[in-house]
């Protein structure tokens, strides 16, 4: 079995939460086995070990990001930046908010997170319709950074998240659709 089939395998899909029709996938059993979380994280780390793709920071978002962004970030010898949703970092920060499908929401970053110039993965569990992940671009982008790559695990491309990232300059890599 390859690597995206091997992973799919261990995600779950719980029907209707958090609200009847959606089918949530849930990655907290790629986790679960340390097995199955070791294939996980090689798979990125791979990835970003190879030059020309090596990142100076990793930035995850809150909060599944930053489960597999820190652990990703410890294993290639760089630091780990959260970007968070609203309310929750102490210290100055920039702020970019977004269209949900009923209201929106906002995430925060340290202004200090990270350097004007520095090459950043930007990393979460999945992405659906891509509003977060592009927020996390632009918040880096805010601050001068370059990001380099979004990663996630899951891709939902019937949602368009993944075409609409990349209309919006951002290269993605995933590892289960
Ligand atoms: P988007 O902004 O529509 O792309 O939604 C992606 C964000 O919502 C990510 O931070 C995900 O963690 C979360 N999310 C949305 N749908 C799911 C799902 O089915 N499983 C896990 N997380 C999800």
């Amino acid at each position: 079995m390859d690597t995206s089939a091997y992973l799919k395998a261990h995600i779950r899909t719980v029907p209707d939460w958090p609200a009847p029709g959606v089918q949530f996938r849930d990655i907290t059993p790629l986790l679960q086995d340390p097995k199955v979380f070791r294939v996980l994280i090689d798979a990125f780390v791979h990835r970003y070990m190879v030059r020309g793709l090596r990142p100076d920071v990793v930035a995850g978002l809150d909060a599944r990001g930053f489960i597999i962004g820190a652990v990703l970030a410890y294993e290639l010898g760089l630091g780990f930046v959260p970007i968070r949703k609203k309310g929750k970092l102490p210290y100055t920060t920039v702020q970019e908010s977004y269209e949900l499908e009923y209201g929106s929401a906002t995430v925060e970053l340290h202004a200090d997170a990270v350097q004007a110039g520095e090459r950043v993965l930007l990393i979460d569990d999945l992405i659906a319709t891509g509003g977060t992940m592009l927020a996390g671009k632009r918040l880096l982008e805010k601050l001068g950074a370059h990001v380099l790559e979004g990663a996630a695990i899951v891709a939902l491309p019937s949602l368009g998240g993944m075409q609409r990232l990349r209309d919006n300059g951002l290269a993605l890599h995933t590892l289960v659709e």
